[in-house]
């Protein structure tokens, strides 16, 4: 029963009537553009028709990228379903930390992170019969970087199939790049949307969104809600704030479903977003912009936008890079609009203003390659034998001082050598394997002069996991504080987190107690392993420096020393650059307000924020960085001595 609904589902697509079309477009073209409104069976279906048409004969693999990791896991899932097989033989997915295929596996849905990684170990994709870079129109900097590999590789290899399947935006410009491909357009379904604007902007987003869904949810016809916010911190809270409101009213509003989806939530509660909403209740889905195109979710009628997403950029000039929430472009913000009328007409509310969507939106979102920090990609293309990187085939080349700033930053941390070549520490090799900002590699290897691998390979792994080690629910906040008081050391929040890893049991019941999410413990610990694994395969001996704070703190400090602030006059400022930074106020550091400062990360919220800090000696600077600091740069301009005492380098770890 259930299996033939599915068959029906599969031939009531938009893409279904053009299947045999499509197929004759790839039997003749090489390289194949796909436009197709998000939904009408691109990701899903087109592997599963050149599987049906002989594409896998002699286990030959279809290979499907995704920008993203919760897409590339929920699709592989879904098609496993459609298959009727278990999800990792035929149809298997594979993205960092995780890979979910066997020998059987023939559909493989993957991050493009993971596919560029393959390129190392198999540089002709000879066991690939097609490659789908799916979700083109994202760009995101590994799915450029493919374009430009894929493009070269389809020269030799005229056996090899290249699907480019996009969202409807950006596709002449993907046949121009692939020499004039053909664009094959599958033509959506849409229902029409209204769309409607505040008439002020608004001051709280995330309280105007879940006033917003509390005014369908009582005053609109059935039909299920989606809502745009930046991330996993925004979503959790308009969740809370939306059941407790709910809560609030009891019986005298009709159940409403609250479902989140982010990427580091559990793959259980994502599945959950696709479950039929039960009759008489409705459901609200509140998204990052994976929503936006990569994930489709039926029945949805209503829309809430709020105009923002996080975004990455890049300042060549200071050479940093942060993590800010900006308004999306229009494109993303019709992208959005476009999901409420996929299954009947539907209605966006925009929480911005018209004027604001005119004059204050971007039109299209600036690909990443050109808003980061080039140092992983230099690396990456360098150890792929692609030397010239001022002439690779990038569709829109980096800025070319970005890439100068990157290559000067690599030849600084000694990754490459004074003619541009990869020194023989193969740290991309690194970075592939566990997809860390290269910076982590770089201290990894220089720290060892200071004896203390065994401490950084650790910190080095829980930094991986993005901060999402401490957990901290709304109704438990002094708890949860409380609980990681008791986890801090003096010196900063990396030796904080090498505290946490040191004690922590592998019991969830160690985790639940101590307010630690266990599941990014072990990822902490997956990645631990994998670098201590390479660390062996690169010689470098794992040594510990016995609770010595001082090695470790070097060790950071050469690694990240142009990331650097000095305290002054009410917060602190980079050294190179003299940028107004303030400690994050979730850090150990916080209160204390040490002289100088390594932080691994800027984030800006309300303000510029050091994420994740720890306190060094301005003269480890010299020690570790003398091509890049002068000692005048260093000097403390005020005389007076500080009223923090110094003893404290030589203090012992918890
Ligand atoms: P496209 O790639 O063109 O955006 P997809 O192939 O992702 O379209 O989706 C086609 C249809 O498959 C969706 O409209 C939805 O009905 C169904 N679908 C996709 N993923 C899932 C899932 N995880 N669970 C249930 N249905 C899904
Ligand atoms: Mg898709």
């Amino acid at each position: 029963m259930k299996k033939q609904s599915i068959q029906e589902v599969r031939r009531s697509l938009p893409i279904f009537p053009y299947r045999e079309d499509l197929l004759a477009a790839i039997n003749e073209h090489q390289i194949l553009v796909i436009e197709g409104e998000t939904g009408s069976g691109k990701t899903t279906q087109i592997p599963q028709y050149l599987l049906e048409d002989g594409y896998t004969k002699g286990g030959m693999k279809i290979g499907c990228t995704q920008p993203r990791r919760v897409a590339a896991m929920s699709v592989a899932a879904r098609v496993a379903e459609e298959m009727s097989v278990k999800l990792g033989n035929e149809v298997g997915y594979s993205i960092r930390f995780e890979d979910c295929t066997s020998e059987r596996t023939v559909l493989k849905y993957m991050t493009d992170g993971m596919l560029l990684r393959e390129f190392l170990t198999e540089p002709d994709l000879a066991s690939y019969s097609v490659i789908i870079i799916d979700e083109a129109h994202e760009r995101t900097l590994h799915t450029d970087i493919l374009f430009g590999l894929i493009k070269d590789i389809a020269r030799f290899r005229s056996d090899l199939k290249v699907l480019v399947a996009s969202a409807t935006l950006d596709t002449e410009r993907f046949s121009c790049f692939f020499d004039d491909a053909p664009v094959f357009r599958i033509p959506g379904r849409r229902f029409p949307v209204d769309i409607f604007y505040t008439k002020a902007p608004e001051a709280d987003y995330l309280e105007a969104c879940v006033v917003s869904v509390l005014q369908i949810h009582v005053t609109q016809p059935p039909g299920d809600i989606l809502v745009f916010l930046t991330g996993q911190e925004e979503i959790e809270a308009c969740c809370e704030l939306l059941q407790e409101r709910c809560r609030r009213l009891g019986s005298k509003i009709a159940e409403l479903l609250v479902l989140p989806i982010y990427a580091n939530l559990p793959s259980d509660m994502q599945a959950k977003i696709f479950n039929p909403t039960p009759p008489g209740a409705r459901k609200v889905v509140v998204a990052t912009n994976i929503a936006e195109t990569s994930l489709t979710i039926d029945g949805i009628i209503y829309v809430i936008d709020p105009g923002f997403c996080k975004q990455k950029s890049y300042n060549a000039r200071t050479g940093m890079e942060s993590l800010i929430v900006t308004p999306c472009s229009r494109a993303s913000a019709n992208q959005r609009a476009g999901r409420a009328g996929r299954v009947a007409a539907g209605k966006c509310f925009r929480l911005y203003t018209a004027w604001a969507y005119k004059h204050e939106m971007e039109e299209t979102t600036v690909p990443e390659i050109q808003r980061t920090n080039l140092g992983n990609v230099v690396l990456l293309l360098k150890s792929l034998g692609i030397n010239d990187l001022i002439h690779f085939d990038f569709m829109d080349p980096p800025p070319h001082e970005t890439l100068v700033l990157a290559l000067e930053q690599l030849y600084a941390l000694g990754a490459l050598n004074h003619l541009g070549e990869l020194t023989k520490v193969k740290l991309s090799e690194f970075k592939i394997h566990t997809g860390f900002h290269f910076c982590n590699i770089c201290s990894l290897m220089l720290f060892s002069r200071y004896k203390c691998s065994e401490e950084v390979l650790t910190i080095a792994a829980m930094l991986s996991v993005n901060n999402s080690i401490f957990y901290r629910p709304k109704d438990k906040v002094v708890h949860a504080d409380n609980a990681r008081m008791n986890f801090v050391v003096p010196g900063g929040d990396h030796l904080v987190l090498l505290n946490v890893y040191n004690q922590s049991g592998y019991s969830t019941q160690w985790c639940y107690e101590n307010f630690i999410q266990f599941r990014s413990m072990r990822r902490a610990r997956d990645v631990r392993d994998q670098l201590e694994g390479l660390m062996d395969r690169i010689e470098v001996e794992v040594v510990s420096c016995q609770g010595d704070s001082v090695p470790v703190r070097k060790a950071v400090t050469a690694g990240y020393f142009y990331h650097t602030a000095r305290l002054s006059k009410g917060g602190y400022k980079t050294v190179k650059h003299q940028q107004t930074v303030y400690v994050h106020p979730n850090s150990s550091l916080f209160e204390e307000q040490p002289r100088w400062l390594i932080y691994h990360e800027l984030v800006f919220t309300t303000k510029e924020f050091m994420r994740q800090v720890i306190e060094i000696e301005s003269g480890w600077l010299l020690e570790v960085a003398p091509h890049y600091y002068k000692s005048k740069e260093l000097e403390d301009s005020s005389s007076k001595k500080m009223p923090r005492k110094q003893g404290k380098t030589k203090e012992e770890l918890g």
